[in-house]
């Protein structure tokens, strides 16, 4: 049997791999590129590449791929084997130095926002060498990023990698202000993953599942989350089967899964990884959702990551929990005596500032038509961007602000009052589970992302936003005579400035939007209404002064999300109409010829028999029709009027105003039925049905 260590990383060419089969000096010059972000040194690469074939072919690859992430957000690879035949007609198995630093899928069908149009369709994918390649499927997979001729980012691994830059540089600009030198900055990420399982059964019987991954139709449950038994629950034996299976293969993959339990809706379920360097772990994340989907298959089941796949319950989300570290010290830990730890304070006071600045940036990075269903439902957190803080931290915040000396209570001891068990040390935030942006401990953990996204956006903003108010701070000390008041003098200042964005309260309660609105804090609902954030000329600004966008990069970005939203919503309305016209009005329609059938016998019988009950339902149910059959048309001529209104943000506007009540007129009308209809007829498994099972 193997153990766990030899399972972790068994199929990643990772540093271990690296040091055991490089020659020193390559060794030496990859990890220089690795750790120190310095330059890759071409020589270096043919020899990477020999050794990282043999080692391939050593675990049963027959075939590499450059893996990428074009502007979908979802991964591509493009499989080439290693074999070159040779003119004795044997084949050799190769693979270059080229081959593995560069490849050349075809561009011309991944989404450009019309960078297309005004370059060459080439696209070029380049390696990646500081996130690991792994072997999938036989395949050698290369992680890469995706440019155009031109040199245009075409991916969402670029501008990311931009952004770390961005951030490492001005980061250190502070530390050295503090008199330190560290050879690596670098932010980290721990991504918490939210999903269903459902029966496959169930899932080949929703058309809505399968073509838009969210249920269209379907009324609550009897039992929801209300008892609230699922979270953290025993996770039923089908589920755990799939659970041990994912972990085990996550690990080979080097994927430091961590913790996986039930979450608050019935199915509904999360895992979360231990936290990496942002593309390590971004592209981990990627490979976890596809193994997800994949493993779920061999076990009779679908993964749903859609945003919101059942209209009432929660959705799934996807927190983004975020750092930066200096050569491995993290430098949002707070210590024991946060006040007095300046240079936390300096960090801290950028990200509060980066937030309040950008906060239609930020919300901008998770807008999505599947999100758009999740933030400002009852689970989730609102549109309105704020930051927590905890107690503690806020405590000191107001000191600095109020020039006054706070002086901590200590770290508290928990007593639990019962001898035999453990006294512990109180973390000084408690767990607000409401707030978009929670600083929990030693980490700010962003959570508006949804289950469904590539990362990448939300951090390539979150990097980009505090490596310039970490610049702000590096441009104001220069030439400080003292440094430490003149950086309590600019802390003070910057937070008395930015202090509307901290909000310790309940971010679901009624008045908050009230509040956030009299804070002058953006509430932007829909994506339509957050995505123009993207091209506001100091977004634009921004990108360009930290070299992570090019103005025509961000604005093929902006139409390239719009253009997703419309894209979306359109197939949402064509499924909702033809399940309507298909199966609903037909079920119905049947439904009813039974009980007219029943009304009509029994009268046959006996005039006198009372059928009043029957009646009255066959009355519902023929104005159930006619109104499912009227919203379809006015929903189908939504649809005709929103796909001929010209521009991109006119046009997703109009799916958002037109189009989505006309949907969703639709799926009350249907909804209203499925409760009077006897349950043989009703042609789709029902929430009670999906939710539920052994
Ligand atoms: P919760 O469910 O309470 O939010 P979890 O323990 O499930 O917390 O997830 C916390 C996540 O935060 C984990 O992925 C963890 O690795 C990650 N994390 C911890 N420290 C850091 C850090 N310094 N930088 C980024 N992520 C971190
Ligand atoms: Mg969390």
């Amino acid at each position: 049997m193997t153990t766990i260590s030899e399972l972790f990383g068994s199929m990643v060419f990772n540093d271990h791999v690296m040091q055991e089969r490089l020659p020193k000096a390559t060794y030496k010059l990859l990890a220089q590129t690795i750790k120190e972000d310095k330059p890759l040194d071409p020589d270096v690469a043919n020899v990477v590449a020999h050794a990282m074939k043999e080692w391939a072919i050593e675990k049963g690859a027959t075939h590499y791929t450059h893996w990428f992430q074009p502007l979908t957000g979802i991964t591509s690879e493009k499989h080439d084997s290693f074999i070159t035949p040779q003119p004795d007609g044997r084949a050799l198995m190769s693979f270059s130095g080229k081959e593995l630093i560069q490849g050349e899928p075809d561009a011309s069908s991944f989404p450009s926002g019309g960078l297309r149009a005004t370059f060459e369709a080439r696209g070029y994918t380049a390696w990646d060498p500081t996130s690991y390649a792994f072997i999938k499927d036989n395949v050698l997979c290369i992680p890469t990023a995706f440019v155009s001729y031109g040199g245009e980012a075409l991916d969402k691994k670029t501008p990311l990698l931009r952004s770390m830059d961005a951030i490492s540089r001005e980061a250190k600009r502070v530390l050295a202000l503090f008199g330190k030198s560290p050879i690596q900055v670098s932010t980290t990420v721990g991504p918490e993953q939210e999903y269903f399982l459902i029966k496959e059964e169930d899932y080949a019987d929703r058309l809505d599942l399968i073509l838009t991954g969210r249920t269209l139709f379907g009324t609550a449950p009897c039992k929801g989350q209300e008892l609230e038994e699922h979270y953290f629950g025993s996770i039923r034996p089908t589920v755990n089967r799939f659970m041990e299976e994912l972990v085990s293969e996550l690990w080979m993959l080097g994927v430091p899964a961590k913790t996986k339990h039930n979450e608050v809706a019935p199915s509904q379920h999360e895992l979360a990884p231990i936290f990496q360097t942002t593309n390590a772990a971004i592209d981990a994340n990627l490979l976890t959702m596809e193994l997800m989907r994949k493993i779920a298959s061999r076990h009779g089941l679908v993964c749903l990551q859609h945003e919101k796949p059942f209209e009432g319950i929660n959705g799934n989300g996807k927190h983004n929990n975020w750092s930066i570290s200096a050569d491995g010290v993290n430098l949002l830990d707070p210590g024991s005596t946060p006040f007095e730890n300046l240079q936390f304070l300096v960090f801290l006071t950028a990200v509060i500032k980066a937030v309040d600045e950008y906060q239609g940036l930020l919300r901008m990075s998770v807008a999505s038509a599947g999100n758009d269903h999740r933030l400002g439902a009852n689970e989730a957190p609102p549109a309105i961007i704020s930051i927590f803080l905890g107690d503690e931290l806020e405590a000191v915040v107001r000191a600095i602000i109020n020039a006054e000396t706070y002086t901590s209570n200590g770290a508290k001891t928990m007593d639990l009052g019962v001898p035999v068990l453990p006294t512990f040390i109180k973390d000084n935030t408690d767990r607000n589970r409401t707030s978009p942006f929670a600083f929990t401990g030693n980490k700010f953990e962003f959570r508006m992302a949804g289950a469904e996204v590539n990362l990448s956006d939300a951090n390539m903003v979150l990097n980009t936003i505090i490596a310039k108010t970490l610049a702000d701070f590096a441009d104001v000390m220069d030439g400080s005579t003292d440094f430490e008041r003149d950086a309590k003098a600019y802390m003070r200042q910057t937070l008395t400035e930015h202090q509307r964005i901290i909000f310790n309260g309940d971010n679901y309660s009624d008045e908050w939007p009230n509040e956030a609105m009299r804070r002058k804090l953006l509430n932007l609902k829909s994506t339509p209404e957050a995505l123009p954030q993207y091209v506001a000329p100091e977004s634009i600004e921004l990108f360009e002064r930290f070299g992570v966008l090019s103005r025509i990069e961000v604005e093929s970005r902006y139409e390239v999300k719009l253009e997703h939203y419309s894209k979306k919503v359109n197939i949402e309305g064509l499924v909702t109409a033809r399940m309507a016209r298909a199966r609903f009005i037909p079920a119905i329609v049947e439904y009813s010829t039974v009980i007219a059938t029943s009304i009509a016998t029994k009268k046959d019988v006996s005039p006198a028999l009372d059928t009043s009950a029957e009646e009255k339902l066959l009355t519902s149910l023929a104005a159930g029709i006619n109104t499912i059959s009227a919203g379809v048309e006015a929903l189908e001529s939504s649809l005709s009027e929103a796909a001929s209104t010209q521009g991109s943000l006119e046009n997703a506007r109009a799916y958002l105003t037109k189009v989505l009540p006309a949907m969703n007129a639709v799926r009350v009308a249907v909804d209203e039925m499925e409760v009077l209809v006897g349950h043989d007829y009703w042609p789709v498994p029902s929430y009670n049905h999906m939710l539920f099972y052994t």
